[in-house]
This record gives C-alpha cells, structure tokens and sequence, in this order.
C-alpha cells in the first residue's frame, strides 16, 4: 500500500517495521479489526485514521510517536470513546484499550490506573481498601480523559474537588518519543499543563490518582412526571441554595425513548429525574432534601443507603453506544429566570426533541484553588447545564438546534466558559481556559510539541508560531 498525505509517501513497508516493533497491533483500514478500534461510546464519531496502533505497552507508544512524527503525521488517542470531537482522518490513532490495569497502594492511598483504565475497575479495586476515586457518574468512562480534562465526581466533587487537582503523578510519552514520569516536583511545569491540557502535551501510558476514605454514601434518584417539571426545577434550586458540601444535588429532563431495555414505567416517558448524594446519616440528607420530598409522591423512589460501589445508580448513564450529539454551558448562578428558560426551551411542552438536559451544582471544593492545583478553569462557575440529543444522524438535527438555542439563552448567566469534559467541540480552547493559563498552556505545548503533533481528537492548543525559541 502507498498513500500520499500532505505530501509525505507512506508505504507499507514502514507500517510493517512499526508493526514489527510492538507487542500490540497495526490496523490499516482494509483490516477486519479496524473498525471496532475506531469505534467508541459515542456512534457519531468514528474517525478515518490512515493508521490504528492498538498499544500494549509504553514501548509501543514510543514507537507509534516517532513513526508519526517521521511521517509528518498528527497524531490522536481514543481510550473509550465517550468524548465525541468531529470526525478526522489523515493521521495515527492510538487506542488504549489493552492498556488496563489498576494496581490499589492502600497505605499509600492512590490507585495507578494504565491508559485504558475504565472508572468501575478503579473503584471495584479502591473499595476492597475501603477507599474510592473522584470517580463521574458512569463506570464505563476513562480514567485517564475524565481526570485530565477536570473529573466532575456527582457524588465526591463537592467535598474534595477536581479530580485533576489530585494526581500524584502522570506517565507519559511526548512528542519527541520520550518517556517521562511527572510529579509536582518533575517538569512541574508540564504536570500543571497536563492537568488540563490533556493529549496536547503527549500519550499518557499510566496515572497515580489519589484515593479518599469512603465506601458508602445516602442518595439515589427520584423520578417526577414531566408535568412537575416547573416544580422540581424550583425545589431543586432551594435545595442547593444552602447545600453544605456533602451534599451533591443534581436534576435533568429526560425524553425516555420507547426502547424495551427501559423499563416500561418510563418507557417513552417525560420526566423530572433529581440525583442525589449525600455523605453523611439518611436523617440529615432527608431534612436537607425536604423541599424535594415535599412535592409529593414520586413515580418512581429509588433513594437509600447504598455503598459508595453503587454510585452509578446516582445518575443512572446509558451504558450502551449510541450516536449523539451534546452542547453545554457554565453557569455563575441559576436564578429563578435561569431555570424558567430551561423550562421554556426544553420542558415538558417542546416535544421531547432533546433526550436530556441536566443541570449540575458545582462550588464547595470544587471552587477552590489550592497550590499545585491543575490548569482547570471552572473554579468560578456554580452549575454546568450540559444536554444530549440522542438518535441517527438524520434525526438529532431538530434537538441539536433546540439545545444550541438552549445555551445561547442561557448567557445572561454564563461564565463565559465551558467545562471541558463536557464540550466536544474542536476549537474551543479559549472557551476552556482563562487567558492567562492559555498563554501558559501554549508555552508549555510550544516547549513540548512545537510542530502541534497532537492535534487530533482534542481541543488543541496551537503553539505560538512565533515564540519557537521558548
Ligand atoms: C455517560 C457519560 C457520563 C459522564 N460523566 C462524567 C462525570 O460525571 N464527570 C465528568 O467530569 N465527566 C463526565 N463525562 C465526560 C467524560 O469525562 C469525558 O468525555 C472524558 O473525556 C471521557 O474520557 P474517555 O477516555 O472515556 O473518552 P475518549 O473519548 O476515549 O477520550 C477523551 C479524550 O481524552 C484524551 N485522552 C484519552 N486517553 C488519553 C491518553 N492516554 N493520553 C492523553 N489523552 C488522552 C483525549 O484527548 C481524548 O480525546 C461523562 C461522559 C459520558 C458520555
């Protein structure tokens, strides 16, 4: 095989010598194999890469860098897929499914998850120490993406942070194919700029994540009909208004489609889903919940004691691939007239074109910025509002329009910022960043990867042209 791109000659002999090199696998895109490597959570993103490398090992990294960057080819990671970014080809993707083990140092209190490391192996693993991540709300998301892009945890977040603010080291493989273990006190520099600026910077191989005494929490979720969506919405605001920390308050309206894997007391149901965590006793959490439980009976009451390996229940995330297409925005506050927007754009009376909408409380720790914290910007913002319409390309665009219309109303209260994790968005690095951490940021990518190898599949931050010398 002989393919030109941008000008480089790309043959198959040079594939087969990589080939050679690794204990993992080359896919072209005449191989079998390959379209279940490009193929992640989200069905609308499968990229067109020239080549796949499935990495085993951080050797297999190594030799995957230098052969892009020989071939003048960018070069992009997928770990599962549930960050979907426009579609690409032309370059090197690197998957790390086959990179997956977590080893727990109870005494220690971190986890060291490899590359491909899914969130429900970390907390299976943590909890037989009785100790737990800053995990999100789903365990079949990427440890390594969810904690470099910030690591919002529905349950922990409130009380102990960014997940990205808690990493003891990164294990990476940069532009130039070098191997390097960061910490605070190595390249502390690079650490902070990892934290954040995710595959800008290189391929993470491993990351040593810090772990946090918890092995049961109180909450669950409580389903309303749709037609108490006004009423939930305004109770939830009282509800979060005077939260303390241990309290993680979330809500979102769902459009349940008439699917038969949900079951039939939502199927093809509008409803008022309100997720709740508390970390303390069931008395002090139903006192703080009250102006919830005050709106009368639930459809369905799935709030109670649970241990903390329960804690996909919370927001109860589709576990299955689906194609879809999410927007979002941060919010300052969320006033009466916040909510009654939401409501406008997307409550019971729009259709259902939109399949979720969820508003999330932020603050508390996650406001804080401490030294050696990460390059994670959202510390000023007090809610995300982030939706999803679900369903083949040809029927979401209806939803889609709905929900950019949706955040566009929502600027009055906005912080002018989006959250990271949430935004699958390409050029959306100024939207990310403050102004002062993006200069930094574009030092650090300057430094590191001049010649912007790692473009692909992420929200790039593009070196300064002209500052080569940094
Ligand atoms: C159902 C669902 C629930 C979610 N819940 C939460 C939540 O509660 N809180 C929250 O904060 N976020 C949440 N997210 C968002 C999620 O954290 C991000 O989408 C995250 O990027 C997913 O990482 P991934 O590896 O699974 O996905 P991928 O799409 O495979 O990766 C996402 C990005 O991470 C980077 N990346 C992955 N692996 C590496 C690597 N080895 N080296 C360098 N860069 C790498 C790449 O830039 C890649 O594009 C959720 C998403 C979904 C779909």
């Amino acid at each position: 095989m002989t393919e030109t791109i941008a000008g480089n000659v790309f043959q198959q002999d040079a594939v087969d010598e990589l080939a050679a090199q690794l204990t993992g696998s080359v896919f072209t895109p005449d191989d079998p194999g390959y379209a279940a490597e490009v193929t992640g959570f989200n069905l609308l993103s499968q990229h067109r890469p020239l080549l796949v490398v499935a990495v085993a090992d951080p050797a297999d990294v190594q030799a995957t860098v230098r052969f892009a960057a020989t071939h003048g080819l960018p070069v992009g990671v997928l770990a599962t897929g549930h960050q979907p970014f426009p579609l690409a080809e032309g370059f090197v993707l690197i998957t790390t499914g086959r990179m997956r083990s977590v080893v727990i140092d109870a005494a220690g209190a971190t986890a060291r998850v490899e590359a491909g490391g899914v969130w429900g192996d970390v907390v299976d693993a943590a909890q037989t120490a009785g100790l737990t991540p800053l995990n999100g709300s789903s365990a079949g998301v990427g440890v390594v993406g969810y904690v470099l892009g910030g690591g919002l945890s529905p349950v922990l977040g409130r009380k102990y942070g960014w997940a990205a603010d808690h990493v003891a080291a990164i294990e990476v493989v940069t532009a130039d194919g070098r191997f390097r273990r960061l910490t605070a006190d190595t390249e502390p520099e690079l650490f902070w700029g990892m934290r954040g600026g995710r595959s800008n910077f290189g391929v993470v191989t491993a990351i040593e994540i810090e772990l946090f005494p918890v092995s049961d929490f109180y909450g669950g979720g409580l389903f309303y009909p749709a037609e108490q969506a006004e009423t939930v919405l305004h109770a939830y605001r009282d509800v979060v208004h005077s939260a303390p920390d241990e309290l993680t308050c979330s809500v979102a309206l769902l459009n349940f489609p008439p699917l038969p894997q949900i079951p039939e007391m939502l199927r093809g149901k509008s409803v008022a889903h309100v997720r709740v965590a508390f970390l303390g006793s069931a008395e002090d959490a139903e006192t703080l919940i009250a102006p919830l439980r005050d709106i009368g009976p639930a459809l369905i009451d799935a709030i109670g004691p649970q241990p903390y390996s329960a804690f996909a229940a919370v927001h109860q995330d589709p576990t299955d691939p689906a194609p879809y297409e999410e927007a979002s925005t941060l919010l300052a506050e969320l006033p009466a007239a916040a909510v009654d927007t939401i409501l406008a754009k997307v409550g019971p009376q729009s259709g259902g074109a939109v399949t979720v909408v969820e508003v999330r409380h932020l603050g508390g720790a996650l406001s804080e910025k401490l030294p050696g914290s990460s390059a994670i910007a959202a510390r000023d913002a007090r809610f995300t509002v982030w939706g999803a319409t679900v369903g083949p390309p040809e029927a979401i665009s209806a939803g889609a329009e709905l929900l950019n219309s949706l955040i566009e109303a929502l600027n009055p209260w906005t912080t002018g910022r989006t959250y990271q994790n949430f935004t699958s968005r390409e050029d959306t690095a100024d939207s990310i960043f403050t102004p002062d951490d993006l200069e930094r940021l574009k030092d650090i990518k300057t430094l590191y990867d001049p010649a912007n190898l790692f473009r692909v599949n992420n929200h790039n931050i593009v070196p300064w042209t002209a500052r080569r010398e940094v």
